[in-house]
C-alpha cells in the first residue's frame, strides 16, 4: 500500500524504537499485537554511525529486519531538550541550526535541516519530519513567534532538500500517484492560539503531506516519569484544532509524543490519525498497565489503569486484563501475581510481558475507531 493511503486507510499508532528495537519486545512480537509502524530517531542513529550502516544495508528496515512501516523524527526534539537544560539556547542555537555536544563521545555537532534530512533519506524511512525549533512550554509570546519564523525558515530548506534527495520536482511532490516517503513539517507557536493559526498556514504554502503538532511534552526541566502517566500534560484541546481546523481535509495530522488513551482519543476526535509515544512501552517497565474500565485500581474516561507493583497483586491469580485478547492475558499461566513478581525483580521476561499487554491495549483503542 502506497504510504499516504497507508496513513490515510485509518489511525495509526507507532510505539518509539528509538535505538532499532521496541525495548524489551522482539519486532515478532510487535506484529503479533497488531503493530504496523514504528519511531526511529535520527539523532542517536546519526550520531552512532546508523545512518552509514543503514546505507550499506539499503535502509534501516533491512538492518532492523522490520517489514513494516518507519517514521524518522527530525532528531530536533531531543538537540533541543538538551541544550535548553544546559541553558545554552542563546549560544548554541541560530539560524543555520543547533550546535550540541554529545555527553558520550564529546564531539561537537551541528544539526541543520539539510543534515536533518540527509540522514532520514539514508534511513530510507517512510515518514520524515522537518527540523523545527520547538520551545519550553512557558515561552513568552516573542520568544515563541522568533521561533516560529525560524521553524519556517528551516522547513522551507528541509522541504528543498528533501526534494534534491528524492530527485522530484515541486510539481511531482504533489502527484498523489507517486510513491515516494512522505514528509511531515511541525507546527509551533507555543501556547498562542493565532501563532498556531499562523504557522499552519505558512507551512500549508510551502507544501507538506502531513502536519504534526510540536511541543506538546517540550519543557526545560528534566521530566518526571511517573507524572507522565497521567493525562497528557499541557494537552489543550483549543490548540491542537488549530491544525484541523486551518488546513486541508486531505492532510494527516500527527499528534507527536500524544498520548494517554483519553488523549489519543480526543484527539482523533478532532482530526488526528496519527499518534506516537513512550508510555505503553515505558509504562510497562514501570508496571503501569492500561486495563480495561473496572480491571484497575485507576479510573480514566476510557480505561483503568493497572499498578501491577501493588501489594493487592501478590497473589492475585487473574490476567492483568480479562477482557484482552493478547498472549500473555490468554495464557493462564502469566497471573498477575506472577507478573508482579517478575517485574519486582525486574526480570527481562516480566517487561516483556507488560510490554506486549499495554502495546496490545493500544492497538485495540486505535482499531475500534
Ligand atoms: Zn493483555
Amino acid at each position: 500500500m502506497q504510504n499516504l493511503d497507508f496513513l490515510k486507510s485509518r489511525v495509526h499508532f507507532f510505539p518509539d524504537a528509538t535505538y532499532g528495537s521496541i525495548q524489551t519486545i522482539s519486532f515478532e512480537d510487535a506484529k503479533n499485537v497488531g503493530i504496523q509502524g514504528i519511531v526511529t530517531t535520527t539523532l542517536p542513529s546519526w550520531i552512532n554511525g546508523v545512518d552509514e550502516i543503514s546505507k550499506n544495508f539499503d535502509g534501516v528496515k533491512n538492518f532492523f529486519g522490520w517489514n513494516g512501516k518507519i517514521l524518522t523524527d527530525s532528531g530536533g526534539f531531543q538537540v533541543f531538550s538538551l541544550i535548553h537544560k544546559k541553558g545554552l539556547a542563546k549560544k548554541n542555537i541560530n539560524d543555520d541550526g543547533a550546535t550540541f555536544t554529545d555527553f558520550k563521545n564529546g564531539k561537537k555537532y551541528l544539526l541543520t535541516p539539510e543534515i536533518s534530512q540527509q540522514v532520514q533519506f539514508k534511513l530510507k524511512s517512510d515518514f520524515r519530519v522537518v527540523l523545527d525549533e520547538p520551545v519550553p512550554d512557558d515561552a513568552d509570546r516573542e520568544t515563541a513567534k522568533k521561533s516560529l519564523e525560524r521553524t519556517h525558515r528551516w522547513a522551507e530548506r528541509a522541504k528543498k532538500e528533501f526534494l534534491k534527495l528524492e530527485n522530484l520536482t515541486e510539481k511531482e511532490f504533489f502527484e498523489e500517484k507517486k510513491e515516494r516517503p512522505l514528509l511531515f513539517a511541525v507546527v509551533q507557536g507555543g501556547d498562542f492560539l493565532d501563532l498556531r493559526e499562523e504557522s499552519a498556514k505558512i507551512l500549508n504554502s510551502i507544501g507538506f503531506d502531513g502536519f504534526g503538532f510540536g511541543g506538546v511534552h517540550f519543557n526545560s526541566k528534566t521530566k518526571n516519569s511517573k507524572n507522565s502517566n497521567k493525562k497528557t500534560k499541557n494537552l489543550k484541546i483549543n490548540l491542537l484544532e488549530s491544525l484541523p481546523k486551518n488546513l486541508p481535509s486531505n492532510k494527516i495530522f500527527y499528534g507527536m509524543g500524544i498520548g494517554t488513551p483519553d488523549d489519543i482519543l480526543a484527539c482523533q476526535k478532532i482530526g488526528y490519525t496519527l499518534f506516537d509515544c513512550v508510555l505503553p512501552t515505558r509504562n510497562a517497565r514501570h508496571g503501569f498497565l492500561y486495563v480495561s474500565k473496572g480491571e484497575g485500581d485507576f479510573s480514566h474516561e476510557n480505561y483503568d489503569d493497572l499498578h501491577i507493583e501493588n501489594e493487592r497483586y501478590k497473589f492475585d491469580k487473574n490476567p492483568i486484563d480479562s477482557f484482552c485478547d493478547c498472549e500473555v492475558c490468554k495464557n493462564k499461566n502469566l497471573t498477575r501475581g506472577y507478573i508482579r513478581h517478575l517485574l519486582k525483580m525486574k526480570e527481562p521476561a516480566g517487561f516483556r510481558f507488560a510490554t506486549i499487554h499495554n502495546l496490545r491495549f493500544f492497538m485495540k483503542l486505535i482499531n475500534n475507531l
